[in-house]
């Protein structure tokens, strides 16, 4: 969610800043600003919109020293005035801040009683509190102090206009990261926004604090010991964060599927055997339940691992939503295992839930897209997806390797020999074969961008497929769609089928076609205009979409690029911005 860069050194920082804050446009935000050294003093930038709009108000042209923001607005308005970066009431003090100081309030009454501000943030207090005790700390110790009273989560780079050779940095909870490279450091929340001026990065844990000048990294702990640097080598290309020909980072992404299985296979196989770390699946099969951690399109992606553990491993599983687990104390059994499925590594809601399973020592392993995250570092086990970056904010490609890396793993775990290796190699070329088709859903696309409610249906497995197809529309197309069990619409939500409202049914399942097909019926007899996507053993020749058959568990593999593709065509009809929708965010770093 929003972003955090900062640059010391021998290049020119508001460029590098300015390219930076660009790569990271992808996660989401609504205002963007920069603070930057010039002569002596710091001056200050910051525009609601994108970073295009920041760029043209930014009257220098180059500097040694910057930090820059782009904001995802949780306390205050998104407009110029909450933009970071903010400073504290005297000007010393200059900070941008990722995360939520949740007692803002509290602090404010305790500490900052004289002081006035000039924004409805959360942040702002933050430079005030530094100020504050640097009446009678050091520097160093006013930061640390302002740590040790924050709660909540923050990523924060922070300049003092008294020391303006060093960026100081301090991070709890939202993710940061330092690259070191021939010329300088520089910050970012993610990795990509360290391309081109790194060589080197290091993710910073929690709870540490850091002084950085253009030629070194100094990083203590709350009380201001030391902590090793411990950098690596950069692990991604630039070609990865390019649109190369496509239109938009989705359709590219929605492209590299086909392949990214290949490589899954390439990664996980070795001959007919799974290459999955003994250790781990000796873990899984004593376990008396796995209990599956999600939000979003990854929380559907569970519903299968769900489906695949049970079914193959004999293992009862559940799948829980992140956001509500936290708040919640479900029983849990006496030998659990977790599974954690995050595209980013770094999801608030997941990390909350994350460090109260570690807490009660249950075993932990980390599903996910970026292995150099926190998730990652906190779990007992980690599996790579190996989909490459995911630019775009509505999730395909990181959707679909959760499904194939959860049925590697499945059959890993499972004693029963499947030919999944094959039938995995089936479903990238049927996948291929939908992209050929593409016309028949851009035309599905077309005929629904009016209007205002839409319903997919399906059952079984169907039913998942029918959730994150639902998902897609409403992020990208924001088109009003809900998905139901085709079972359900009876008991209910029939009532809401008026004339021509579009019901689209998704049919891989032998068991439930000719169900699913009556369900369907019922809603064309009360007006929907009804639309089928089906696997070609189980079409009649009035379906819309058919796709080839492959092994009918994988078959939601196939089918699901059929919606990404309509989602996608609807949005771009619409002339939305598909690959930042609005008031979404790519990695949803606070609770
Ligand atoms: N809570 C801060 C604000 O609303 C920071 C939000 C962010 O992470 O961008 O300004």
């Amino acid at each position: 969610m929003c972003g955090i860069v900062g640059y010391i050194g021998k290049f020119n920082a508001l460029e590098a800043v300015i390219e930076g804050l660009k790569k990271l446009e992808y996660r989401g935000y609504d205002s963007a600003g920069v603070a930057y050294k010039k002569e002596n003093d710091i001056k200050i930038c910051k525009e609601k919109g994108r970073v295009i709009d920041l760029e043209k108000c930014i009257m220098d042209i180059d500097s040694s020293l910057a930090i820059g923001h782009t904001r995802w607005a949780t306390h205050g308005e998104p407009n110029q005035r909450n933009a970071h970066p903010h400073s504290s009431m005297t000007g010393r003090f200059v900070i941008v801040h990722n995360g939520i100081v949740e007692n803002y309030q509290k602090l404010k009454f305790e500490y900052l009683n004289d002081y006035s501000f000039s924004s409805e943030t959360d942040t702002e207090i933050i430079a005030d509190l530094i100020e504050y005790f640097s009446n009678t700390l050091s520097v160093e110790e006013s930061i640390r102090k302002t740590m040790s009273l924050i709660e909540g989560s923050y990523a924060c780079l922070i300049i003092d206009k008294k020391h303006p050779n060093h960026i100081y940095c301090m991070k709890d909870k939202s993710p940061l990261l330092v690259g070191k490279g021939k010329d300088g450091i520089s910050f970012s929340s993610d990795i990509t926004g360290l391309i081109d001026y790194a060589e080197e990065y290091m993710p910073l844990e929690d709870k540490t604090f850091g002084i950085i000048d253009a030629e070194d990294v100094y990083l203590q702990d709350m009380i201001g010991l030391p902590i090793e640097n411990r950098f690596q080598k950069m692990a991604i290309q630039k070609e990865e964060i390019d649109k190369q020909t496509f239109d938009h980072f989705m359709l590219k992404e929605i492209y590299e599927q086909p392949m990214m299985i290949r490589n899954l296979i390439h990664h996980y196989f070795s001959g007919e055997e799974v290459r999955i770390s003994p250790k781990l699946i000796h873990h899984i099969r004593q376990s008396d339940k796995i209990n599956f951690v999600a939000c979003g399109s990854s929380m559907y992606a569970s519903y299968f691992a769900k489906y695949y553990f049970e079914k193959l491993c004999g293992i009862p599983c559940e799948v829980f939503c992140a956001s509500e687990l936290v708040y919640s104390t479900p029983l849990i059994s006496k030998r659990p295992f977790f599974i954690f499925f995050s595209q980013s590594g770094e999801t608030a809601d997941l990390l909350a839930v994350m460090k109260k399973v570690k807490k009660q020592k249950h075993p932990i392993l980390t599903i996910t897209n970026t292995i150099e995250s926190s998730m990652v570092r906190l779990s007992d086990y980690h599996l790579n997806i190996y989909a490459g970056k995911e630019i775009a904010v509505a999730s395909t490609k990181a959707y679909t390797a959760m499904l194939v890396t959860s049925t590697i793993l499945a059959r890993a775990v499972s004693k029963t020999k499947t030919n999944l290796k094959n039938n995995l190699k089936a479903v990238s070329l049927a996948m291929e074969k939908v992209l050929e088709n593409k016309e028949v859903c851009r035309g599905i696309a077309q005929s629904i961008i009016n209007q205002e409610d839409l319903f997919y249906i399906g059952r079984g497995i169907d039913y998942w497929t029918a959730l994150e197809a639902s998902l897609k529309l409403k992020e990208i197309a924001y088109i009003h769609t809900e998905a139901f069990s085709s079972g359900e619409l009876k008991h209910g939500p029939i009532a809401l089928i008026t004339k021509n409202t579009p019901v689209i049914a998704i049919i891989t399942q032998e068991g439930t076609n000719r169900i699913t097909r009556s369900n369907l019926a019922e809603t064309e007899s009360r007006g929907a205009k009804t639309y089928v996507i089906a696997s070609k053993s189980l079409s009649t020749p009035s379906d819309d979409v058919i796709i080839p058959n492959v092994a009918h568990y994988l078959s939601p593999l196939v089918s699901v690029l059929v919606v990404q593709l309509i989602a996608y065509y609807a949005a771009v009809f619409k002339q939305n911005d598909v690959d930042k929708p609005k008031n979404l965010a790519k990695s949803v770093t606070v609770e």
